[in-house]
């Protein structure tokens, strides 16, 4: 039984992770993120047994049966829970059943929302000068209990910080009960809704007026219920709810291997990324020109490495080939762009030349100039590059070889959830890293619906070329990074917000 932390992946714990990646079966509550699910080894069972939006949900027994007689036909079985599974939400429960029916238990902590919600909110449950001590409640008691499990009088001492949990529908009660108990009516109150997700949002009152504030404000479970003089320190440590892009959603359309990075860049600054690829990277579709090349690697002069799926493309093909990497040693490299360079770093090679610009003509003169004339170059690239390259580089006098390290297709399957959201405009602004994700994004679309959809949201091109290539679809890019890089285009974003 594992606790799956209150939203933010980044909460989930390494030893979660590391079972997730094991376990056969996963059993997973609503409250669980999808991306977290995505770290279940592939080809495991996911089986949903959490409430949902009304509809009912499998009963314990149910579950409980479920669970043992997988664990019982010898599967591992990895239960996941929303927080940390002891805190409410009857995880004992059902690790007792499982301990009765002789089955073997294992239980992961997890971070709980009871914590991590006021934490993104800027609320601490203690500080020296306002709490102690901290309770957390839940705010809705088994309805089967003849006498409250609860003890209001002893709460209301306002000693210490409360923090309630599935609270919402009796806001009204839990309010009124510890006022009829002692405590003062303007006892600050906080709800922080969908606590560390990027769609967070907190409301702040009294005792007295919560209630209102948040019919107004039309805050909903899941939401957690914070009462104490700690609340007051919001207005001083709220930090998460400030990040420049807060409450900001991204599409991104580049393939899903590629998508991290720029995901993660946004994120740290608050955006809510919805990952939608548009491209996949596959393998040549012939491996000729490249087994070719590889043959007689020693001989060029040059390689010319473009993108780092080039690399990729190239050094795979090497070691499947079963070649040495030392086979390169005495060929000048040159690479176009930072990330082209680090992937081969990450390889151990280094480029003699990087451009400073990233244009077809700036590599011939970085290159050496007149000096490449008559010189043998490799230009490893994909299927579909642009041929001004290798012009550039014939017109300088090289002897131009090339070789197809990988190609790029249209995702042939586009998640119908995040398609969903896509379609009905339910974003702030959208990113294109290459003219291909933007042709991409128009057939996927539908060319005059994604002009539509397009219309007063922020377009981000990560260059020039993409930039065109929108131009050529009557989308005007409202942002063009400065240079055309990850880091470049997410600080374009940034600015702009
Ligand atoms: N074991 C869980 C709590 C289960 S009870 C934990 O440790 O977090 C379910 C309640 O948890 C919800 O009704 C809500 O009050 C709270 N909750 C869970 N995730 C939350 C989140 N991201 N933001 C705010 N409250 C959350």
């Amino acid at each position: 039984m594992i606790g799956a932390g209150p939203g933010d992946p980044g909460l989930l714990t390494r030893k979660a992770e590391r079972i997730l990646g094991l376990a056969d079966v996963v059993f997973y509550d609503a409250l669980v993120d999808r991306s977290i699910l995505s770290l279940v080894k592939p080809g495991a069972e996911l089986i949903p047994v959490g409430k949902r939006g009304g509809k009912p949900s499998p009963k314990q027994k149910e579950i409980n049966k479920l669970l043992i007689q997988k664990a019982r036909a010898g599967k591992v079985v990895a239960r996941l829970k929303g927080g940390d599974p002891f805190v409410l939400g009857r995880g004992a429960e059902e690790a007792l059943a499982l301990v009765r029916r002789g089955v073997k238990i294992e239980l992961v902590p997890g971070v709980t929302s009871a914590i991590a919600a006021p934490t993104y909110a800027g609320i601490p449950l203690t500080h020296r000068d306002f709490a102690s001590s901290f309770s957390v409640i839940t705010g809705q008691e088994d309805p089967a209990k003849t006498e409250s499990g609860i003890d209001w009088k002893a709460l209301a001492s306002g000693k210490g910080t409360l923090v309630f949990l599935m609270g919402m529908a009796n806001l009204d009660k839990i309010t009124g009960n510890l006022t009829r108990a002692g405590l003062s009516p303007r006892t600050p109150v906080g709800i922080v809704e969908n606590g560390t997700y990027p769609f967070q949002r907190t409301v702040i009152g009294d005792l007295q007026d919560i209630s209102r504030r948040a019919r107004k404000t039309g805050i909903k479970p899941p939401a957690v219920i914070i009462v104490g003089e700690v609340v007051r320190l919001r207005e001083k440590m709220n930090w998460f709810e400030k990040k420049p892009l807060f409450g900001k959603k991204i599409v991104i359309t580049r393939a899903r291997e590629q998508a991290s990075y720029l995901s993660e860049l946004l994120q740290e600054s608050g955006a809510w990324t919805l990952e939608f690829p548009t491209i996949e990277i596959l393998g040549p579709r012939q491996c000729t020109s490249l087994d070719r090349a590889i043959g007689k690697i020693s001989s060029f002069d040059w390689l010319v490495l473009t993108s780092p799926n080039g690399v990729r493309g190239l050094i795979g093909r090497m070691l499947d080939l079963d070649r040495d990497l030392r086979d390169l040693k005495g060929v000048k490299i040159a690479v176009i762009g930072p990330a082209t360079r680090d992937e081969l770093g990450w390889w151990g090679i280094k480029a003699e030349v990087m451009p400073a610009r990233y244009y077809s003509k700036e590599l011939p003169r970085a290159m050496g100039g007149k000096n490449i004339r008559g010189q043998r170059i490799l230009l490893a690239r994909s299927e579909q590059a642009d041929p001004d390259l290798n012009r550039a580089l014939r017109a300088a006098g090289a002897v131009v070889t090339e070789a197809i390290c990988y190609r790029t297709a249209r995702v042939k399957k586009v998640d119908p959830e995040v398609k969903k959201m896509v379609a009905c405009g339910d974003f702030d602004g959208i990113t294109f890293t290459s003219s291909s994700t933007v042709n991409n994004f128009m057939g996927i679309m539908g060319k005059p619906r994604a002009q539509r959809l397009l219309k007063g949201k922020l377009v981000a091109a990560i260059g020039e070329v993409t930039a065109r290539a929108l131009r050529e679809n009557q989308v005007q890019a409202g942002i063009v990074a400065r240079r055309p890089t990850i880091p470049d285009l997410a600080e374009a974003i940034i600015k702009h917000y």
